[in-house]
């Protein structure tokens, strides 16, 4: 029986935060930046978020926490909802064919 992938875990990210970054991210200068509010339909800068997670050394485990855990909103680890659910997508496409994603295919974090 093939056993299910480890899910990356919030606490983990958490721990990586605290550990590599003594607690400090990019994204605590602008937390507005990430997240739409209620009354918005797009981010105010999105380029300048994904710039400041360019910088994170805590980019590729955020970004493995969204995908895990299926964030539907907000930028996690360089990527917006749309790109992770594209990512997703060709991730399932690689596992079902067999191939794995050339590195044109990858996100760039
Ligand atoms: S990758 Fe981006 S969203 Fe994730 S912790 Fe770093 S700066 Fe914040």
């Amino acid at each position: 029986m093939a056993s299910t992938p480890k899910k990356t875990t919030h606490d983990e990210l958490v721990t990586a935060i605290r550990e590599e970054q003594d607690g400090y991210t990019p994204c605590m200068e602008a937390p507005d930046l990430f997240f739409l509010r209620d009354d918005q339909t797009s981010y105010t800068d999105e380029k300048a978020a994904k710039a400041m997670c360019g910088r994170c050394p805590v980019a590729a485990l955020c970004l493995d926490y969204a995908l895990d855990n299926n964030e539907q909103h907000g930028i996690w680890g360089g990527l917006g909802q749309r790109q992770r659910m594209s990512l997703k997508r060709r991730e399932w496409d690689r596992t079902r064919n067999g191939k794995p994603l050339t590195p044109r295919q990858k996100p760039m974090v």
